[in-house]
């Protein structure tokens, strides 16, 4: 998961993120702590923020290689013969996916 913060400091406030392994905010206390304290790549000060704070994005990454994987099918495709729509949805079906674990990650916050 990418997660991401604004600065604290008041003449920055620039987004950063950070990567972490866990899936939800539960293996996120276990993984981080309740809290980060994480250094702003912009500014170099520290950010305190509780966890429930952290923001999850859809990971761009794993779509756009959604993208390049389901171009690569449509040319081998293609070259067989044959056009499908089925590739189309391969690009949409991986960006639905990241798109909804954001969301779920965004959803439960631990009490605390
Ligand atoms: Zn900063």
């Amino acid at each position: 998961m990418q997660l991401s913060y604004y600065c604290s400091t008041k003449s920055c406030q620039k987004l950063n993120y950070i990567k972490v392994q866990s899936n939800n905010r539960f293996e996120l206390k276990e993984e981080l702590g309740l809290e980060i304290n994480e250094r702003c790549k912009h500014c170099g000060n520290y950010t305190k923020r509780h966890i429930n704070r952290l923001h999850c994005s859809p990971n761009y990454a794993i779509i756009i290689g959604g993208l390049v994987l389901a171009v690569v099918i449509t040319i081998f495709i293609w070259h067989l013969g044959f056009v499908s729509t089925l590739t189309g949805s391969i690009p949409i079906g991986i960006w639905m996916n990241q798109e909804k674990k954001a969301s779920t990650f965004n959803k439960v916050l631990i009490d605390d």
